[in-house]
């Protein structure tokens, strides 16, 4: 008997847009934020920059101006 190990092509995520922490300039955050658009990443990440790193949301701003290209190079 061998093992049936099934490994879809299918990936759910395959569509999705995603951006490490660490990509975008925590040294030591690893999460991995995934959205389906550029504005929901944005959203999301800065959800999760307020919420787990004690950010507002103008420091985001600033944050995402300094690593602007990891937020862009989607296209
Ligand atoms: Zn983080």
């Amino acid at each position: 008997m061998s093992e049936n190990l099934n490994i879809t092509s299918d990936f759910p995520y395959s569509m999705t847009l995603s951006i490490n922490c660490k990509e975008a300039g925590d040294p030591t955050c690893t999460h991995t934020i995934l959205a389906e658009t550029e504005q929901e990443l944005f959203h999301t990440a800065m959800n999760h920059a307020i919420r787990e790193h004690g950010m507002t949301a103008a420091e985001f701003e600033e944050d995402v101006d300094k690593n602007e290209e990891n937020y862009r190079s989607f296209d």
